[in-house]
């Protein structure tokens, strides 16, 4: 329902019940539907109604609650959801572009976003990389041939934050779709499609899930990009939600806005508590005052986010003993888990990057990125700040 607001989309909405009346949403673990007759399967087949089903790579009703949840929450006419947060950024790109066709980026992505713009390339797809945080670049490289742009409104690991508004009036003057991965910001401080994005994909697998069990996508857009794009694209090449981890993304939306307000807390009390150590050159965070995008992140998130990388001093020595001496935070390389998490960029997730690309990024040697989840934030002060002695 339109009208309603977070919290309570994030529980009841594209609720469907079956006979029983059960209160928790039924997971329809079945891969096929039986039909009552032959005439009723060659209908489905030209055409699917509302809560028709044929086959779940094509949808199921679980996973369409949570699409039909998803959308409500973002603001988008529909969603389609995927098998992960790669399957869903590789769906919404490659079902749109064909050889010839010219895509603008921003440069500083996740690893393997990077790689699925590098693979569009192969395929005959013009790509330009930019400095997402400058317009004049986003300008100079978006042309009227320009199909798609893509970013991440808050770049990982770096947590830059690119002004999703600017962006999109420079895309649509040359009728290009921008294309953002919202992870960083999260469904529950996304402005993303009132400022303009036509398509917004996240890994449900990070703060949607929320607590590190299953992986999941998923696309929000137009009905028609849902429809006519992107769902023929994805349901003949396999990258469908399994409808168990659909009905635990819904499960993970039940506390969604909870646990992402109460972790972004958290970042905040940490980030503020870390800035100005010795043993640190720099604390990144967009809820910091010093950050150089800080009153753009407040307009656009209205919040700083889960995530706060810091950079130790000491390079990878000092990071490398800062992480091993850490007790609650874990070394690991989700994010948005209700577990805090500590990542080391350079040496794991951003390891395949050549070191010149790593420094253009400012993915430095003593970069450690912090995804805080639920714990007691005076456990975790008190953590991270011993591990710091130890660095
Ligand atoms: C994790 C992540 C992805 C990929 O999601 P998976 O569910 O791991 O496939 C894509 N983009 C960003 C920004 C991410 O953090």
């Amino acid at each position: 329902m339109a009208d309603w607001k977070t919290r309570t989309k994030l529980i009841h909405e594209g609720a469907r019940r079956s006979q029983y009346g059960e209160m928790s949403e039924a997971i329809f673990l079945t891969q096929g539907f039986v039909y009552d007759s032959a005439e009723q399967a060659e209908a489905r087949f030209i055409e699917l109604g509302e809560d028709e089903f044929i086959y779940a790579r094509y949808g199921n009703p679980t996973v369409r609650i949570f699409e039909e949840r998803m959308a409500a929450l973002e603001g988008t006419e529909d969603a389609f959801a995927t098998a992960s947060g790669m399957a869903a950024v590789n769906g919404a790109l490659t079902s749109l572009v064909k050889a010839g066709d010219h895509v603008v980026a921003a440069r500083a992505l996740f690893g393997s976003c990077l790689y699925v713009l590098e693979l569009l390339g192969r395929f005959g797809v013009e790509v330009t990389f930019v400095d997402g945080t400058d317009l004049d670049q986003w300008r100079a490289a978006v042309r009227p041939d320009t199909r798609a742009v893509f970013l991440e409104s808050v770049s990982n690991p770096t947590l830059e934050v690119v002004d999703i508004r600017a962006v999109a009036d420079i895309a649509h003057a040359n009728g290009a779709l921008v294309i953002v991965d919202n992870v960083f910001a999260t469904p529950v401080f996304s402005r993303a499609v009132e400022l303009g994005a036509d398509v917004v994909v996240y890994s449900a697998t990070k703060h949607i899930d929320g607590a590190g069990r299953c992986l999941g996508g998923v696309v929000c857009g137009s009905r028609d990009y849902i429809r006519k794009v992107l769902e023929p694209y994805l349901k003949h090449t396999g990258g469908a939600l399994s409808p168990f981890n659909a009905w635990v993304m819904l499960k993970g939306m039940e506390t969604l806005d909870l646990r992402v307000r109460a972790q972004a807390a958290t970042a905040q009390a940490v980030a503020e508590a870390l800035s100005g150590h010795p043993k640190l050159s720099r604390v990144i965070y967009p809820g910091l005052k010093d950050h150089p995008q800080h009153d753009l992140a407040m307009q656009q998130m209205g919040a700083g986010g889960t995530v706060v990388s810091l950079d130790l001093a000491g390079g990878k020595d000092a990071a490398f003993r800062f992480l091993n001496a850490l007790r609650i935070v874990k070394i690991s390389n989700n994010l948005g888990d209700a577990k805090s998490i500590a990542t080391h960029p350079a040496t794991t997730t951003h390891q395949r990057l050549p070191d010149d690309q790593k420094a253009r990024l400012g993915i430095t040697p003593g970069l450690v990125r912090l995804s805080l989840g639920l714990e007691d934030t005076d456990d975790l002060i008190g953590d991270l700040l011993t591990a710091l002695q130890a660095a």
